[in-house]
C-alpha cells in the first residue's frame, strides 16, 4: 500500500451492502492483506465488490505467533485492514489484542468508520441517547446474566444490548424481571435488511407481541431498556439521621407504617417519608 503504512480497523455492512463507504472499498482495496474473523464469510464481500487482495484469518483466540507475525508484517511497512463478519470490528467482535499490541509497538491504527449495530439501533430507537450504555451479550447462564442485570437495575442511562435470536425469550424474561414488566424497551430486529422491524413497548407488551408472532424472534437483534426513572424525585433530600430511621423502621415494618411512625418521631409529613421510601425500596 503506497500511502502510510497501518493497521486499518474497516468497517464492513450489517445487512445492506450498499453501506460499505468509499473509503473502506479503497482501503480494502490498497491493504497487503485483510484480516478477517471468517475468511469464507468475508470472501463473500470482497468478490461483490471486485476486491483481489488476499484473506486471512484472524480472531482474538488466535494463537500469539499469528498475532505476532501480523504484528511484524506490520512493522516492516506492510498494511493490513482487519475486518470482522460484519459491522465495526472490535465492537463485540475481535481485534483488541491486535490494536492493543500494535498500539504499544508505536504502529498506526486508522479507524474506517461505517456501519455499528448499536449505533444504528440506538439512532433510530426514540430512546434517550445522550447518554447510554453498551452492554454487548449478556452472560449465557443465568446465575451470570442476573448478576449483571441487577447491577444495571437503577441505572439512568439507556442500556443497550446485542442478543441472539435463540436467547432472546429468556433475556427479555430475565430484564422483565430484574427491570420490571413496565420499563420501556425498544427491539431492533434485521436492521437494513428486508424484515427490518423496531419494536416499542413494554417488557409485558413485548414479550406479548413475540408470543403471538414466531418471526419476531428471527434474525439479529438489538434490545434496548430506558434508563431508570426514580418513581418520584422527592422535593428535598431528608435529612441523613431521618433516613436512618426510616431505614431502621423499614426493616421491620411495611412502607406504610414505617413512614407513619417515622412521621410521628421527627414531625416530618406522612407523605414525603412514604414517597421517599417507594424511591429507596425501587432503587
Ligand atoms: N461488530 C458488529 C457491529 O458493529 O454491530 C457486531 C457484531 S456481534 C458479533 C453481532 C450482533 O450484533 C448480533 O448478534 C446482533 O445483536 C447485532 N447485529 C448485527 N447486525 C445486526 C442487524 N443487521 N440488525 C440487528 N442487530 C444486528
Amino acid at each position: 500500500m503506497s500511502s502510510m503504512n497501518a493497521l486499518y480497523i474497516v468497517a464492513t455492512p450489517i445487512g445492506n451492502l450498499d453501506d460499505i463507504t468509499q473509503r473502506a472499498l479503497a482501503t480494502l482495496q490498497k491493504a497487503d492483506i485483510i484480516a478477517a474473523e471468517d475468511t469464507r464469510h468475508s470472501a463473500k464481500l470482497t468478490q461483490h465488490f471486485g476486491i483481489t487482495t488476499p484473506l486471512i484469518a484472524y480472531h482474538d483466540h488466535s494463537n500469539e505467533s499469528q498475532t505476532l507475525r501480523l504484528l511484524d508484517r506490520l512493522s516492516k511497512g506492510e498494511s493490513i485492514a482487519l475486518i470482522s463478519d460484519a459491522g465495526t470490528p472490535l465492537i463485540s467482535d475481535p481485534g483488541y489484542r491486535l490494536v492493543k499490541l500494535a498500539r504499544e509497538k508505536g504502529i498506526a491504527v486508522v479507524p474506517i468508520p461505517g456501519a455499528c449495530a448499536l449505533v444504528a439501533a440506538l439512532s433510530a430507537a426514540g430512546l434517550p441517547s445522550d447518554r447510554f450504555s453498551f452492554e454487548g451479550f449478556l452472560p449465557a447462564k443465568n446465575v451470570g446474566r442476573n448478576t449483571r442485570l441487577e447491577a444495571l437495575a437503577t441505572d439512568t442511562r439507556t442500556l443497550v444490548f446485542y442478543e441472539s435470536p435463540h436467547r432472546i425469550v429468556e433475556s427479555l424474561q430475565a430484564m422483565a424481571q430484574v427491570f420490571g414488566c413496565d420499563r420501556q424497551v425498544v427491539l431492533a430486529r434485521e436492521i437494513t435488511k428486508a424484515y427490518e422491524t423496531f419494536l416499542s413497548a413494554t417488557f409485558s407488551e413485548l414479550q406479548g407481541m413475540m408470543a403471538a408472532d414466531a418471526n419476531q424472534l428471527r434474525g439479529e437483534m438489538v434490545v434496548m431498556v430506558q434508563g431508570y426513572v426514580a418513581p418520584e424525585q422527592n422535593d428535598e433530600a431528608l435529612e441523613p439521621e431521618v433516613q436512618h430511621t426510616m431505614q431502621v423502621l423499614m426493616a421491620e415494618l411495611p412502607v406504610k407504617q414505617a413512614a407513619a411512625l417515622a412521621s410521628k418521631l421527627t414531625g416530618i409529613k406522612k407523605n414525603k417519608l412514604y414517597k421517599w421510601a417507594l424511591g429507596k425500596k425501587a432503587e
